[in-house]
């Protein structure tokens, strides 16, 4: 049975902790692998090397840091297909979705490449009489990055990239579900030439996490999870004086107006409702059919769902299975809790079998029509491949639906009516919003981030937000020119 290690100061090492977590292959229940799960003398170490190597990476020259980017965006796009087949082994989801989540990882890494613009600072010359200020952004020092299971690439990615290029040093902490990627990523970086110790990886849980948190080596937190750890990861981070950027949990909901385009809605509906199973933070959860376009928009919408193939990753088939025989089970019983509650089941998902792998922790795609607010379904984040449909008479009335949600990561509206998508996109409290998009995760040069319950801290990820999280600004004040002594004089400092 292979033990999966850390990644630490340029070396694969395994650690002092003798503790482990089985790795799963969802798809046939196997498991494939133990993890490590760090110490904290396991975590300290990490840290230490980040740390050390630090000093020697915020002092290389954009040039060169730029050019190491470069080179692991080539690599990277030479060898993404090797990448997505170690995430499909251990997180379960078909190869052409990982491969997917590889390229919006890769888009980071591209725009990464063009840090040194964002990197530049800002001159004021002749503020006062001869005296010039200028600011600069500097490197915060050695990071932590906290992922979850549903995206082991793409969300180190959405940080790690900018944290380097800054002239950060980084500590990786992967989930303990999924941890083969991080372990691949951190080889490639060594392949393109970044020094040791800048990308460090270390496989653990809570008693990793809670090191980083508190570590005063580490300057800054990017955190990425369920809506309560990234509560408590803000608040123990921020108490320990570091920023942190923590991203949570989500409940989207997509509303289809009369008027929409009622094909259009319902293979939006499906792809953001069913892929990756549902495992997505912007995976749509809810439908919300606003007026009489209901029974026809289920209808559509199942019967498109009816035809999803569920199966092995690597099989082509259209899904793969949830992540652990646990979730899978807890989904179902959502599903069994809406049924209860007096939803109607459209599609059910429960039974489903997949031939030859008996021992996957499968669930097909499941329906739910006449939801309502108040049912566990519709509260909770459910995190399988379960769409809920909630009608609603009017407008008015689904967007205060959305309003009233304790998540607000991403939504979006199908309408033919401008008007009403710009008064959407107004009024809706969500950080990320699709008008005829259903999965609206914005290009690696805006920001991602949800609002309410879905990001504790101020910065999103990537972007300028991104640049910004991982740099402080410095402002200097000169003045070379007549630098003789005016005299004594003690009162605070005027412009002249
Ligand atoms: P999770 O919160 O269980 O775990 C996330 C990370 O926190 C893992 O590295 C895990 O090891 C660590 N962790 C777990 N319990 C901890 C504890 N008690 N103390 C300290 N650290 C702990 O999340 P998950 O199940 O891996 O991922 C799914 C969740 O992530 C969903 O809620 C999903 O919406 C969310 N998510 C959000 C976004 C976003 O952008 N907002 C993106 C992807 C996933």
């Amino acid at each position: 049975m292979q033990l999966i290690g850390h990644w630490i100061d340029g070396k694969a090492v395994t650690g002092t902790s003798e503790a482990t977590a089985p790795v799963t292959n969802p798809a046939s229940g196997e498991v494939t692998g133990q993890v490590a799960l760090a110490d904290v003398a396991d975590t300290r170490a990490a840290i230490d090397a980040a740390a050390i190597a630090f000093a020697q990476w915020r002092d290389t020259s954009l040039t060169k840091r730029t050019q190491v980017l470069f080179r692991f965006r080539e690599l990277l796009n030479e060898r993404k297909e090797e990448l997505a087949a170690v995430i499909t082994a251990e997180h379960g989801k078909v190869a052409a979705d990982a491969l997917g989540e590889v390229t919006r990882g890769l888009e980071v890494v591209e725009f990464a490449c063009g840090i040194p613009h964002l990197l530049k600072g800002s001159f004021t010359e002749n503020a006062s009489t001869d005296v010039d200020i200028y600011s600069i952004r500097q490197p915060v020092g050695p990071v932590a990055i906290i992922a979850p299971f549903n995206f082991p690439a793409m969300v180190p990615m959405w940080f790690f990239p900018l944290a380097i290029g800054a002239g950060n040093t980084v500590v990786l902490k992967p989930s303990e579900k999924d941890p083969s990627a991080a372990l691949w990523l951190a080889r490639l970086w060594q392949e393109a030439g970044l020094p040791d110790g800048v990308f460090n990886v270390v496989q653990g849980d809570k008693t990793a996490v809670d090191e980083l948190l508190d570590n005063p080596a580490i300057k800054a937190v990017s955190f990425v999870g369920s809506t309560p750890i990234a509560k408590y990861v803000y608040q123990r981070g921020t108490a320990a004086g570091k920023r942190v950027q923590a991203l949570g949990g989500a409940k989207n909901h997509m509303v289809v107006l009369p008027d929409a385009d009622l094909d259009l809605a319902a293979d939006a509906a499906v792809n953001a409702g069913f892929g990756s199973a549902g495992e997505r933070c912007m995976a749509i959860s809810v439908v919300v059919a606003v007026g009489d376009i209901a029974d026809e928009l289920v209808g559509k919408i199942a019967d498109r769902a009816s035809s999803i193939v569920t199966g092995v990753g690597t099989s082509g088939a259209d899904m793969g299975p949830l992540i652990t025989r646990a979730h899978r089970d807890r989904v179902a019983e959502y599903i069994d809790a809406g049924e209860a509650a007096g939803a109607t089941v459209t599609l059910d998902g429960r039974d489903l079998t997949v031939e030859g792998a008996p021992d996957g922790f499968w669930l097909g795609p499941t329906i739910l029509d006449n939801v309502t607010p108040e049912m566990s379904v519709y509260t909770e984040e459910i995190f399988g491949p379960v769409l809920s449909v909630v009608r609603a008479d009017t407008y008015e009335e689904a967007v205060a639906l959305i309003n009233a949600n304790r998540y607000g990561n991403g939504t979006a509206i199908f309408t033919n009516d401008g008007g009403a998508a710009r008064r959407f996109h107004h009024e809706v409290e969500v950080g990320m919003v699709g008008i005829n998009v259903p999965i609206p995760v914005p290009m690696a040069y805006f920001s991602f981030g949800g609002w309410k319950s879905s990001l504790f801290g101020d910065a999103h990820a990537h972007g300028t937000d991104g640049v910004q999280f991982f740099t402080r600004t410095k402002a200097i004040t000169t003045r070379w020119l007549d630098p003789s002594h005016g005299g004594l004089e003690l009162g605070f400092p005027q412009n002249k």
